[in-house]
């Protein structure tokens, strides 16, 4: 916005907080934004490649940065933050209760924990030391979805034990296992599917743990699996959530989510380091709300139409083929492959991803995966940038065709 835009809106709409202000006095402006990334000399870009933490994921929506600026103003008790949020939450996600952690690694690690304590201070003390602590120290998980973010239950000091039917389960099951953990993206792959998972839980007393950090859209997802019956559930806040990057949900049966509070911050335990602040859980919040009351058909759409305009542009240059790919699971949204015939385009994809990156404006597009194909993703484009995004491939995948 330039001072004239900002001038023309202020002769129309009062400035949030009810005040109009009188166009007499030029201090009643809003000083200018400092640009921190220009005062730094650190690069910005327009995100065609999607929620990546090493891109900072997601842009926070203007609903959740005044959540987080209002926030600021106030002091409160931090529990009592978490108590009312919770509850919030819990209602928004169909759940018993409810807990903003630092992140889904951190619901994990404090879901884990409070399966491990319950409600004993002592066991709370003694993590992550679970030999001769009367705690149960194993949790199941199948081989194809151990792949990385089950580590993050090791912190609690659990050993992970890897099964890939349900009669390996059974066998593995023993007086030390405390939990059924299940990595939702994988769903797919694994041989045990969530009906199974939960009644094999059921059946043998033993808890289970979903982890569906990714998983949104569809929105139903955010209380799928609380309605399923999975006692824990945790999910990403900084990603399509577009929340906190900083902030994700623990969510579950009441005494699980009271249990990994007493590893949480304000208290000392292996989660002390896992703290969320009054603002991040708030932005937490406000976050959810929108985004349970957004139209995702509208968005869907929108999506699409970005995908169009890309896909129209790049299919002009020569050996040029496209194809529109939905993840079933994790990143449920629409991106474009794009794929080149080497004989006609001499560009590898680490080149065009480099020509972007270092183009005018810098765009950022999955160029890691495959060879001689990147993919864009639309969900995170601003206005305006579909059109930029289109351009610049067009550009550079033309300057590499051959004559
Ligand atoms: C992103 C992700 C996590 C970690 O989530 P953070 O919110 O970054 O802590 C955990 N599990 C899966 C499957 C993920 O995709």
């Amino acid at each position: 916005m330039n001072r004239r835009d900002l001038i023309k809106g202020i002769t129309l709409f009062p400035l949030v907080g009810g005040s109009t202000v009188s166009l007499g006095h030029a201090t009643a402006l809003p000083p200018p934004e400092r640009d921190f990334f220009k005062e730094l000399g650190i690069r910005v870009f327009i995100n065609a490649a999607g929620t990546y933490t090493f891109m900072t994921a997601s842009l926070m929506p203007p609903e959740v940065v005044e959540a987080i600026r209002v926030s600021a103003k106030q002091f409160a008790i931090l529990d009592e933050v978490q108590d009312k949020v919770g509850e919030q939450i819990a209602k928004l996600c169909k759940a018993e209760a409810a807990m903003v952690t630092a992140g889904c690694w951190s619901a994990l690690v404090l879901g884990m924990a409070g399966i491990l304590t319950g409600m004993d201070d002592k066991k709370v003390a003694m993590l992550p030391f679970l030999e001769g602590s009367g705690m149960k120290s194993e949790v199941i998980v199948q081989k194809s979805h151990a792949n990385g973010y089950h580590m993050a239950l090791t912190h609690t000091g659990v050993k992970i034990v890897t099964v890939e039917t349900s009669d390996e389960l059974r066998k593995a099951v023993n007086e030390k296992t405390a939990c059924l953990w299940f990595l939702n993206r994988e769903a797919p792959v694994g041989a045990i599917k969530h009906e199974e998972w939960l009644s094999l839980g059921k059946e043998l007393g033993i808890p289970t743990m979903i982890d569906i950090a990714a998983d949104v859209p569809p929105v139903e997802n955010l209380w799928r699996y609380n309605e399923m019956g999975f006692d824990l559930v945790c999910i990403s806040g900084g990603k399509a959530l577009q929340g906190p990057q900083s902030a994700g949900v623990l969510m579950g049966k009441k005494q699980l989510i009271a249990a990994a509070r007493l590893s949480a911050p304000p208290r000392s335990g292996i989660a002390r380091g896992h703290k969320v602040n009054k603002e991040e859980i708030i932005g937490m919040y406000a976050s959810l709300d929108r985004y349970v009351k957004l139209d995702h058909t509208k968005e869907w759409k929108e999506w699409e139409q970005k995908i169009a305009v890309i896909d129209t542009a790049v299919k002009k240059v020569k050996g040029v083929k496209t194809e529109v790919i939905v993840p079933p699971v994790a990143n449920h949204t629409p991106a474009l492959k794009i794929t080149w015939d080497p004989n006609v385009t001499t560009l590898t994809s680490e080149a065009l991803g480099k020509q972007l990156r270092t183009g005018s404006p810098s765009v950022e597009i999955v160029s890691w995966e495959e060879k001689d194909s990147v993919k864009v993703t639309v969900f995170m484009l601003k206005t305006g940038e579909t059109e930029i995004v289109a351009r610049r491939l067009k550009e550079e995948l033309e300057k590499a065709t051959k004559a």
